[in-house]
């Protein structure tokens, strides 16, 4: 299987050539040549385990590594996890069920992931004994994800820009209270979107990105989304045939990286009649498939900061199959909404997409419902999915983190905290960070001084 850029000026690279560069020279995101229709194997694959199941996806898509490897590495990802199903569907009634998706590490979705990528740089540091930086910009949970995914491992170093102030205490501790030398967090004084504007330009520069091999980790690298894929499938497994017919997969999002990899199992043989994009009050991609206009606005923080985003990365993945491939218009639009910071599509086909939004109040309004009728406790980003959810139809929720993440938010929603061990054990750490300009030369003089090198 080759990987092609969205914006089609780049030659097609092999898996692990993808997954190593992460964003495109083109400035383009890779996605495969070719999907693969794989409702064929849904048979021999409904019965496997979820780390069976990756393993399987995955021998489809990174076909350039040895199997036997390929499968220990999925093992290894898989075994930090403490859920023995992974991501096991918890049903609330008749019509919903929740797909707990933060039984990892760090307690968030994106541990599905970055505990396999870790495990991918890994193996391409052992193949070419190069040393690998990973840059990234997070709203909270990635830099935490991606920094619990290559703790330790030799030969790669991570980078990870923040907003200072913009991310939980929690979140900013599961960060900088690792211990490992490897790991460099940078609280930087600006909003998440100056961070990812300060990564692209850093990774615009070709000649720096190839001295310092940079890697990026945010949602634009291949793996990740590929291995978000996985538990769609694998809860959609475990549906009722009715269930499956009438199917309502709800995804809180910001970057679209979560939805995409849904739609894409979706293109690739999976039945499902919507995907609901669930925003929380930074509606960008809400606007867009209620209107068909893609407009920039101001970034507010909201209670769910993971999703505090206005620039939807991921979205030119589904972009490039919107105008049917032609990496032209992919271009042009693109480059439209840099330049205006908005888009007027004049016939925007939203596909089998719906979408919400929900403010802070309607979080907390949601939180509590659910646990008064419920008696289950569900983070502010999961919270998001319950907008309008008394539609009736079958519905699986993404459950995108673990309410102890956010333990004021549900506190005041519920009057009580939620707890978990592995984060009230970060308390008495550490912190490890710098606070550095939102300013690219900054960052880059700082990378510059820190990086791993081969000699
Ligand atoms: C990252 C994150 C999201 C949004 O994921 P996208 O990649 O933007 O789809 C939602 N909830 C939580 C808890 C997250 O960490």
């Amino acid at each position: 299987m080759r990987y092609v850029s969205t914006r089609g000026e780049v030659p097609p690279l092999s898996f692990t050539e993808a997954v190593a560069t992460g964003l495109a020279p083109d400035g383009g995101l890779y996605i495969p040549e070719k999907l693969p229709y794989l409702a064929p194997f849904f048979p021999q694959w409904e019965k496997l385990s979820y780390t069976e199941l990756a393993q399987a996806f995955f021998r489809v898509f990174a076909n350039d590594i040895d199997a036997e490897v390929l499968n220990g590495h999925i093992a290894d990802a898989y075994s930090r996890f403490d859920h023995p199903q992974i991501a096991p569907l918890h049903r609330l009634d008749e019509q919903t069920q929740v797909l707990e998706l933060f039984h990892g590490p760090t307690l968030a979705f994106k541990d599905f992931a970055l505990q396999l990528l870790g495990n991918l740089y890994a193996l391409q540091i052992e193949r070419t004994e190069e040393p690998i930086n990973i840059l990234g910009a997070t709203s909270g949970d990635t830099g935490a994800a991606a920094i619990h995914g290559l703790l330790n491992k030799p030969g790669v170093r991570s980078f990870i820009l923040y907003p200072e102030g913009g991310v939980s205490a929690l979140q900013e501790r599961q960060m900088t209270c690792t211990g490992a030398d490897n790991v460099h967090p940078i609280a930087i004084r600006g909003s998440f979107d100056d961070a990812q504007r300060i990564i692209k330009q850093i990774f615009g520069d070709l000649e720096f990105r190839r001295t310092y091999r940079l890697s990026a980790v945010n949602s634009i690298n291949l793996a990740r989304i590929l291995a978000q894929c996985v538990y769609y499938l694998y809860a959609w497994f475990r549906l009722t045939d009715a269930e499956r017919r009438d199917l309502e997969f709800v995804v809180p999002t910001g970057n679209f990286g979560n939805v995409l990899a849904g739609w894409l199992m979706h293109r690739m043989g999976m039945p499902v009649k919507r995907f609901r994009i669930a925003t929380n009050q930074n509606d960008i991609l809400h606007r867009l498939f209620s209107t068909g206009e893609y407009r920039q606005e101001p970034v507010l923080k909201s209670v769910a900061p993971s999703m505090d985003i206005q620039i939807a990365s991921n979205f030119e993945r589904f972009l490039y199959y919107h105008e049917k491939g032609e990496s032209r218009r992919v271009r042009e639009l693109v480059e439209a909404f840099q330049t205006k910071g908005a888009v007027a599509f004049e016939q925007f086909d939203a596909d089998i997409f719906t979408s919400s939004s929900a403010d802070d109040a309607t979080i907390a309004q949601l939180i509590r419902e659910v646990d008064s009728r419920y008696g289950y406790l569900m983070d502010p980003h999961t919270a998001c999915g319950f907008a309008g959810w008394d539609k009736p139809c079958h519905r699986v929720v993404l459950s995108t983190a673990h309410p102890a993440k956010f333990p004021d938010t549900i506190e005041a929603a519920v009057g009580r905290k939620p707890r978990s061990e592995s984060l009230d054990s970060l308390m008495d750490k550490e912190i490890r960070k710098v606070v550095l300009e939102a300013d690219t030369e900054t960052i880059r003089n700082y990378i510059q001084a820190n990086a791993e090198t081969s000699n």
